[in-house]
Order: structure tokens, then C-alpha cells, then sequence
């Protein structure tokens, strides 16, 4: 029994060396025939096991028809691999399997806030303005009523590139770039990146603002009071109270600090809201006759008012986040989120 079985292991290890050589499906075919055909080794040591003693019979025939199956699907899958096509076969793609999915990014959540904002001024007949980034002075400052030597300047943290160059320290340039191009009636808002020489929890060397500037003729700080409650109530998905503080721009006479009834404890106090009830998002006013002056409008015809807001501030309290330096540490795990 014992050297019978080794026949047939020899038989199966020869037949799968072969195997191993055969670069093609009919040499694969031509082996089939060889091991498994009508007078293949293998059929005709079965057919001998007759010859053997009747207690040997069982354990041979069982051993034999093993390898036989064995051999069979060793050919066949031989066969199938060598009829795939060479480029397929050699970068060992195997087509049936299922695809890996592509991860797909999402948008920045700043991206989509401030999406949000322009698409809501956008419906109310604003139109989109940008402008550069790298300002001189005279538009960042001088033409917004903000001299040399005055106090206002001290607000800003202003990075300096040269003497008379900055980087913009608010969005409001733009406002002027726009109204020294076009004549009066003018709705635009103008999103952008700001800079200030600032860093903590809440705040970032660069962030984002949108600036609004309406001028017509009889424009009343009702008309403002109206679009920017239409907004605030937008823009948070919340009919929400909003007061407007009496404050101070250079550029803007009277001028306002606009709050709204905290999002997170409608106005029971909580830590948000530093437990007053109400959370600062923007600034606004009547525009100054002086910068109206400055790009040669007629001011006695013609008046309007601007409003600013930190996207940033509006994300922080329309998602609830607490730290805006999440925005900028790229870490998916926080993006992914929106
Ligand atoms: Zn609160």
C-alpha cells in the first residue's frame, strides 16, 4: 500500500512540475490528456488497482481518486489563468473583484457658510464683488476715512508689506474699488480674506469677512435694519430677535454693532453668550459722506449703508464649534463632519 501510494504521489508531483512549465493553454491541454486522458497515468493506475491484493484495493482507489480531483482542478484553474489576457494576467489585476471606493472630499465648512451668506444677499439683489488682497493703504484706509495718525488704526493689528502696502485688514477696500468703477444705484456684497497681527481661541492671523454696501437715493437705516433681520433670521434657520448696539466706524455714521438672541440658550445665558443672552455677528452703519466724497459721489443725492461680518463667527455658531482654529489645522476627521 505504502509504495503504491508513493507512485501516485510521484505521479501527482511530476504532473504539477510539468504544470508549472506549461506557458500556454494547450500545453496545459496536452498534459490533461497526458495525467487525466483515457491512457493517462493517472486512469491507468487506477485501472491496475485491480491487480493489487483485495486489502490494498480501498486505501489505493481512495488515494487515487483524490488526487485525481485534485490534478483536475489544478488543470483547470491552470487553463482559465493562461486564457486571461497577458495585461491583466501580468499586473495581477483581477477584474472581477469589486472596486475600491474613491473617498470624496466635502466642502470646507467656511466654503459652505460662506456660500451660504453670498446665495441669501444674492436673492435679496446683491451682486458678488472681489477685490485684491495685497491693498495699499489709501484704499484700506485713507479713502474709509481712516487717516494717517488717526486712532481708528490702532483697531486693526495691520501687517505691513511696505510702507504704503498692506495686507488687507477688512473687506471694506472693495467697497471703494467698486464705487470709484460704477455710478449709484449699488448692491454688492464682498466676500474675501482679511489679515490681522492676531492669534488665539478666537481669533486667526487670516480669516474670512463679507462686506455689503447698498447706495441709492433715500436709503434710511430701516432699510438696513430690514435686510439684515431677513438675513440673521436666514442664515441661522431661526426666527431670532436681533438688537443693534450703538458703536463706532470710521467709516460709517451712525454707526452699529448688530447682536442676536444666543442661538445656543435663546437668551437665558450660557457660556457662548458670556451669559448675557445675545451673540455679536456684525457691524453696520450708515456710509460716512466723507467716503462718499472720496470716490466723487454726489452726497446730497445720494446715500447708503455697509455692514461686515467674520464667516468664521457665523460658522462657529451656526455649526457649534469652539475653537476656530479647528478651521484651519486640516484634519479631516473635524471636516469630514460637514
Ligand atoms: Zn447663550
Amino acid at each position: 500500500m505504502t509504495r503504491l501510494n508513493q507512485t501516485i504521489e510521484a505521479i501527482k508531483s511530476e504532473a504539477l512540475a510539468a504544470l508549472d512549465q506549461a506557458g500556454d493553454p494547450e500545453a496545459v491541454k496536452a498534459l490533461s490528456v497526458k495525467y487525466l486522458g483515457r491512457k493517462g497515468l493517472v486512469t491507468l493506475f487506477l485501472r491496475n488497482i485491480t491487480a493489487l491484493p483485495p486489502e490494498e484495493r480501498p486505501a489505493a482507489g481512495k488515494a487515487a481518486n483524490i488526487i485525481k480531483q485534485e490534478l483536475e482542478a489544478s488543470f483547470q484553474a491552470a487553463e482559465k489563468r493562461l486564457s486571461t489576457p497577458g495585461d491583466q494576467q501580468e499586473s495581477g489585476i483581477d477584474v472581477t473583484l469589486p472596486g475600491r471606493p474613491a473617498p470624496v472630499g466635502t466642502l470646507h465648512p467656511l466654503t459652505r457658510i460662506n456660500r451660504r451668506i453670498c446665495d441669501i444677499f444674492n436673492r435679496m439683489g446683491f451682486n458678488i464683488a472681489e477685490g485684491p488682497e495685497v491693498e495699499n493703504d489709501y484704499h484700506n484706509f485713507e479713502a474709509l476715512n481712516i487717516p494717517k495718525n488717526h486712532p481708528a488704526r490702532d483697531m486693526q493689528d495691520t501687517f505691513y508689506v511696505s510702507d504704503n502696502i498692506v495686507l488687507r485688514t477688512h473687506t471694506s477696500p472693495i467697497q471703494v474699488r467698486i464705487m470709484e468703477k460704477h455710478a449709484p444705484p449699488i448692491r454688492v456684497v464682498a466676500p474675501g480674506k482679511v489679515y490681522r497681527c492676531d492669534s488665539d481661541l478666537t481669533h486667526t492671523p487670516m480669516f474670512h469677512q463679507v462686506e455689503g454696501l447698498l447706495v441709492d437715493t433715500n436709503v434710511s437705516f430701516g432699510d438696513l435694519k430690514g435686510i439684515l433681520t431677513a438675513f440673521v433670521q436666514e442664515v441661522f434657520d431661526v426666527k431670532t430677535s436681533l438688537r443693534f448696539r450703538p458703536s463706532f466706524f470710521p467709516f460709517t455714521e451712525p454707526s452699529a454693532e448688530v447682536d442676536i438672541l444666543c442661538v445656543m440658550c435663546r437668551g437665558k445665558g450660557c457660556k457662548v453668550c458670556s451669559h448675557t443672552g445675545w451673540l455679536e455677528v456684525m457691524g453696520c452703519g450708515m456710509v460716512h459722506p466723507a467716503v462718499f466724497e472720496n470716490v466723487g459721489y454726489d452726497t446730497s443725492k445720494y446715500n447708503g449703508f455697509a455692514f461686515g461680518m467674520g464667516v468664521e463667527r457665523i460658522a462657529m455658531l451656526h455649526y457649534g464649534i469652539n475653537d476656530i482654529r479647528l478651521f484651519f489645522e486640516g484634519d479631516v476627521r473635524f471636516l469630514g463632519q460637514f
